[in-house]
């Protein structure tokens, strides 16, 4: 090549959740029998889509308006449909025009960071759901900025650190927050959300809330959506139908900006967003026009809370498992569908315990652990992996220093 044809940012593209695959199936051919749990999809992992559902995506299907291109933002009466729930909450209001649909809220994040000015950081959780990190640190061209989520604190957002970090790098413009969160399945009590936002708003920055979980929460808990509190700070909410619906498969989701009109940098970026979403077209139509008919069913909302009692005692079986095992740090999960836990310092002594009985199998393996850069916890995980078929992500592949792995 006449020139390096390769963006400065590409080395942060990382996606250990679905790299791990890759392994997974070599595995697989040499006779594993694997466990996957190391993605989010509760289709794959057995979730039964109810009739009702069906039916509402099989009626659309057979309507002609579902084959065309939708407006630039995404279907009218959806996103007035979602402004609505937004506004009776009393709280703030916005109109159809301040959202905008993408397809999946994967392809959302790619976007909100890759049209900010590659000086501009936006400081992200840590550990932290790797496409958020992977794409603002591809836009910068530079390491992800973090504050720390504090695992002997339910991996609640650590606040010193946050403020330290943003009152020492004038590059931030935004801070990130996902709420419930991925890898942890924390969920943010009201007080840490509101000292979060009182941040931004002393520091003249933006939020970045994402709440695709936001409807996912159990054990008794509960939280705010970030519209709720954020008076009149510059947001972006992102919500998706992924998670919840379930319909991962979809690939739809959106993102909600408030208070758009109270800072004219901001403003200039949100419509820079809407921009390329114009130079693109649109996101796909069909799933857009089945989120009122969904969310709406009258059957929804007892689906959901018996989705939630399964995900309430599987996370509650987990910890209860692995609570007491020493050398290892888990917290109750909330909210979501995962578990982060955490090594404690200078703990790894698995490998013994982990047999790998195959000889093509352990050499696979060794080939992997042997590579420069490979972590503890990555190494564990292929013991893990190759041992049991137990597919697990490595913590540190969620741009975290601590070790050990994140399971569903
Ligand atoms: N945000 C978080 C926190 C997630 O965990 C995920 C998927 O796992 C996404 C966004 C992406 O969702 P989508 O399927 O809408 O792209």
């Amino acid at each position: 090549m006449r020139n390096n044809i390769v963006h400065i940012g590409a080395g942060e593209l990382t996606y250990e959740i679905r790299a791990i695959v890759d392994i997974a199936d070599k595995l697989k051919d040499l006779g594993i029998k694997t466990n996957m749990e190391n993605i989010g999809d509760p289709v794959a992992k057995g979730e039964k889509i109810p009739l009702w559902m069906k039916e509402i995506v099989a009626d659309l299907a057979m309507k002609d308006c579902a084959y065309g291109y939708c407006p630039t933002r995404g279907v009218l009466e959806t996103r007035q449909f979602l402004a609505d729930l937004t506004n009776k909450r009393g709280k703030t209001q916005i109109t159809a025009d301040d959202i905008l649909f993408f397809n999946g809220l994967g392809d959302a994040i790619q976007k909100v960071y890759g049209f900010l000015r590659r000086e501009a950081r936006v400081i992200g959780p840590s550990p932290t759901y790797s496409t958020h990190s992977s794409g603002e640190a591809a836009h910068a061209g530079q390491k992800p900025v973090s504050y720390r989520l504090d695992p002997g604190n339910n991996w609640y957002p650590d606040l010193d650190d946050l403020r330290l970090s943003i009152k020492y790098n004038p590059a931030i413009c935004g801070i990130l927050i996902i709420n419930p969160d991925n890898p942890t399945g924390a969920v943010y009590p009201e007080r840490v959300l509101r000292e979060m936002i009182a941040i931004a708003k002393e520091y003249d920055l933006f939020i970045i809330c994402d709440e695709i979980y936001h409807n996912i929460v159990y054990n008794g808990e509960s939280t705010k959506p970030i519209s709720d509190l954020i008076g009149d700070v510059p947001t972006i909410a992102m919500k998706g139908i992924s998670k919840e619906a379930p319909w991962p498969g979809a690939r739809c989701g959106w993102i909600e900006v408030y208070n758009a009109d109270k800072d004219p940098m901001f403003q200039q970026y949100v419509a820079s967003i809407l921009n390329s979403k114009m130079v693109e077209v649109c996101s796909t139509t069909l799933p857009q026009k089945a989120i009122p008919a969904l969310l709406s069913h009258p059957e929804y909302p007892k689906y959901l809370e018996e989705r939630k009692r399964r995900y309430e005692r599987a996370s509650n079986i987990a910890y209860q498992l692995l609570k007491d095992v020493p050398g290892i740090k888990v917290n109750r999960t909330n909210g979501a569908f995962y578990m982060a836990v955490a090594f404690e310092k200078g703990r790894l002594t698995h490998e013994q315990s982990l047999p790998i009985e195959n000889p093509e199998v352990k050499q696979l393996v060794d080939g992997l652990v042997n590579l420069p850069g490979c972590s503890l916890d990555k190494r564990f995980v292929y013991y893990l992996l190759a041992s049991t078929g137990i597919c697990v992500v490595p913590l540190s592949s969620f741009c975290t220093p601590e070790q050990g792995f994140r399971i569903t």
